[in-house]
């Protein structure tokens, strides 16, 4: 609609937002914009996209269709995305059209998972060990090496999936063909003693807004549940929002950031991985945040003053799989409501698959334990056939001593 050199900025209430994603992510995000007064399209393959009923127009193509995104964007005053594996020819040429917030460059580098590990190794950021394999013998040699590894696709991989663990050099050859036999990333496995998440917003004029450590348990890669405030010292806090706030501005993030970190039992500082994009772990920030996560992105791309970051309540999310429906009883979510504090959020998929992301519960509390507690005592109600599936049914939020 208009050219990048003459965006008007900020872009106001009644302008255009388009989105590169349609799943939840997006929905999400779509729902703070319309409440914001914004109009929204979206670019999916999915006819059945998950934003597709908050869009006034969605167009249904692949990520790298650049058409079908020149179509998106001519009608758009600025983009954005929600996932990353979008082709840098469709940013590049969307970005002729309208601006698009994050821009290519960070995109680029965050796409691709050996490209981002090999970023921030070299700008000097803590990592685990890791090697950008080219071959099974170079797994099998990460494994002597480093010992229990994990392979990772370089592309297309999230919630676990395009991993393979590794504990023997042996298992070398597996792993390359399992990941169809391709580069890949190979980590050392960490010893985690807990997992967090930064995340930060920025906008085009550079302010930042860096949020509350989220703590965040996986159960198999996938995210089981998060909790804010993490329940980790004052120390660590800081360390970690510094770090975050480090990447996103060495990155040009122009939007949202998330910085996925472990922290090990030896009490040092890793990141795992970082989405530009909002992020699972701070489905909570739309509850227990003075702005959500959703809103903040809209107001980051849009050039408007950040939101606050602050704590309001105590807050936790648990997701909900598909395997919730799959079970032989349908969720009870009269019973699940009932539990106080807590919220039901679901994203309008129609087929259930296991390990497919359909909603989440969420809760607020007057600490992080009884947030927590609340949430899982929720999903119990809804789905007590499903409660198995977490690695740690009842867990008890110990501050670390690091
Ligand atoms: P995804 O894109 O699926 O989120 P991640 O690389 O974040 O992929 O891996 C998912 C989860 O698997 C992490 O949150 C963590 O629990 C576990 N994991 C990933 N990499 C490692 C590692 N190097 N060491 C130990 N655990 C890991
Ligand atoms: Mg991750």
């Amino acid at each position: 609609m208009t050219s990048p050199s003459a965006a008007p900025s900020p872009i106001l209430p009644g302008a255009t937002i388009g989105f590169l994603g349609g799943g939840q992510l997006g929905r999400m995000t779509a729902f703070a914009a319309r409440a914001m007064g914004y109009d929204v399209q979206v670019l999916d393959p999915d006819p059945d996209c998950a934003s597709r009923a908050v869009a006034s127009r969605t167009i249904t193509a692949a990520f790298s269709d650049v058409a079908a995104a020149v179509s998106l964007a001519e009608q758009c005053d600025v983009l954005t995305l929600e996932i990353e594996q979008i082709h840098p020819d469709v940013l590049d040429a969307v970005a002729e059209h309208a601006p698009v917030r994050p821009g290519r460059d960070p995109v680029f580098i965050i796409q691709d998972r050996i490209r981002q590990k090999q970023w921030l190794s070299l700008q000097g950021f803590p990592l685990g060990a890791f090697v950008a394999a080219q071959s099974a013998d170079d797994i099998t040699e990460a494994v002597r090496s480093y010992g229990p590894c994990i392979a990772k696709s370089t592309h297309g991989g999230y919630d676990g999936r395009g991993q393979v663990r590794l504990s023997e050099p042996e298992q070398g050859a597996d792993a390359w063909d399992a990941l169809g036999a391709q580069p890949c990333l190979v980590e050392q496995r960490v010893d985690i003693d807990y997992e967090i998440s930064v995340l930060v917003a920025r906008r085009p004029s550079g302010e930042v807004a860096v949020y509350p450590p989220s703590r965040n348990h996986h159960t198999s890669g996938i995210l089981t549940w998060a909790v804010l405030p993490a329940a980790i010292s004052d120390a660590m806090t800081a360390q970690a929002q510094q770090l975050a706030r480090h990447v996103a501005e060495r990155v040009g993030i122009v939007g949202l950031l998330a910085v996925e970190c472990f922290v090990t039992r030896q009490g040092a500082l890793l990141i795992n991985e970082l989405a530009p994009r909002p992020h699972n772990t701070y489905h909570h920030s739309e509850r227990g945040l003075a702005t959500s996560q959703f809103e903040q992105l809209v107001r980051a791309v849009c050039d408007l003053p950040l939101g606050g970051t602050e704590l309001l309540a105590p807050s936790a999310i648990v997701n909900l799989l598909g395997d919730v429906w799959l079970q032989p009883d349908a969720p009870h979510i009269t019973h699940a409501l009932d539990v106080p504090g807590t919220r039901l959020h679901l994203y309008g998929k129609t087929s259930a698959r296991t390990g497919r992301k359909m909603g989440h519960l969420s809760a607020i509390g007057a600490d992080s334990q009884q947030a927590l507690g609340r949430v899982l005592e929720s999903y119990r109600r809804l789905s007590p056939g499903t409660i198995a599936n977490f690695d740690v049914h009842e867990p008890v939020l110990v501050r670390p001593t690091h």
